[in-house]
């Protein structure tokens, strides 16, 4: 049986007509900047994510600019980012102008490694650190990085595309960040019908310069206060989540079960499933197995693809290795874990709503290829 890697058209009965009548209504009022839908969701958001402010904004990218403005990260300050993360976390970096440090990732969680990161500061004593928290779920030295930044005065930046809905130590992960940010691409966990993002804070004064570079850096309609960009959401895209968060919870829960039913029905074939530490619920962003074995990790994909299964290779390539990347780094810390990661990383189907007839199909596919060897 054929199954996608991503479905994103799986929606809730009635969904789609309630979509239909908020496009209608909306249109017929011409509400498409701002207005309460905006504001609706930037509370809902402050809400599931327990943060004093959520600000919107265009996308997940210009959200970690936009915290990184915030903390006046400009020319030729260094950032440390992590090697393996997606390409946009490094991007915000090089386009605030800053020179990124690369740090290396544990292969234990796929996050930054502590070590490497402590290093990293005490010989390069960067301005500010973006870390990412990949998979649905951040490292298991989280709390140790951000006490680690608070003494040694580093600037963190905690990227969370991929994290709306985990928990950490029984909060929402974004709450004990200094600033956060997240993205509504429409394969992240909560998506919407376009782009869009989001910067999480508890301090009022970042919150304030976020929202105004995100809109010109307007102090009144004709005047500017700082320059920013156009980086709003739009009241379609917050009409479109603010009816899509209702749902949150089960679409949840529906990846988390195919998560677990990966992790039970595939133990002990040679595929090393890494999965959240102890100290988080995940959201069930994605499967993520490590194979060694270069050539099962063939074998598993050509098994697949002759199936017309679907699958990810999150992420296939680190930052360091990027055709343009050297050309803004400023150095490279600790050793080749994240290249590790790229090389043997195989993601299985998740999405909400993915059937047990689809997970058995893609079990036994890969069970089969394994049993091979
Ligand atoms: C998706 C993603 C982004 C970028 O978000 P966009 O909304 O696509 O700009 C940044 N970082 C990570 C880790 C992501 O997964």
């Amino acid at each position: 049986m054929a199954v996608p890697f991503i479905d994103l058209k799986r929606f809730e009965d009635g969904f789609l007509q309630c979509w239909a009548q908020k496009v209608a209504e909306l249109s017929s009022t011409a509400s498409f900047i701002g207005g309460e839908e905006v504001a609706q969701f930037e509370q809902t958001l402050s809400r599931l994510t327990d943060s004093k402010f959520a600000i919107s904004c265009a996308n997940g990218t210009d959200a970690i600019q936009l915290a990184l403005r915030a903390l006046d990260i400009g020319r030729d300050d260094l950032v440390l980012v992590p090697n393996m993360t997606f390409w946009a976390t490094f991007e915000a970096v090089v386009n605030v102008s800053a020179s990124p440090i690369t740090v290396d990732s544990n292969l234990s969680d796929g996050g930054i490694d502590f070590i490497a990161f402590t290093e990293a500061v005490e010989k390069y004593r960067p301005k500010a650190a973006v870390i990412a928290h990949l998979y649905g779920w951040g490292t298991v030295n989280l709390k140790k990085i951000r006490d680690y930044c608070t003494e040694n005065n580093v600037l963190l930046v905690e990227d969370g595309a991929q994290c709306f809905g985990t928990q950490y130590e029984n909060e929402p992960i974004y709450k004990g960040a200094l600033i956060s940010t997240t993205s509504f691409y429409p394969a992240k966990v909560l998506g919407a019908a376009g782009d869009g993002g989001a910067v999480f804070t508890n301090d009022e004064l970042l919150a304030k310069r976020v929202r105004q570079l995100a809109n010109h850096g307007r102090t009144s309609h004709y005047g500017y206060g700082l320059v920013g960009w156009n980086s709003r959401l739009d009241s379609l895209q917050a009409a479109y989540l603010n009816l899509t968060v209702e749902f949150l919870p089960s679409r949840i829960e529906s990846r988390l079960n195919a998560v677990s039913f990966y992790k039970q029905h595939l133990a002990g074939i040679g595929i090393n499933q890494i999965e959240a530490p102890l100290d988080y619920v995940s959201n069930g962003y994605c499967h993520v197995g490590l194979v060694d074995n270069e050539r099962l990790k063939q074998d598993i994909e050509i098994s697949l693809k002759s199936h017309q299964i679907g699958f990810g290779n999150i992420y296939p390539g680190a930052m360091s290795d990027q055709e343009c990347s050297h050309r803004y780094m400023h150095a490279h810390v600790g050793g080749s874990y994240a290249q590790q990661i790229c090389n043997t990383v195989i993601n299985l189907p998740v999405f909400p709503y993915i059937t047990e007839t689809e997970l058995n199909s893609v079990v036994e596919v890969v069970k089969s290829a394994c049993e091979e060897k």
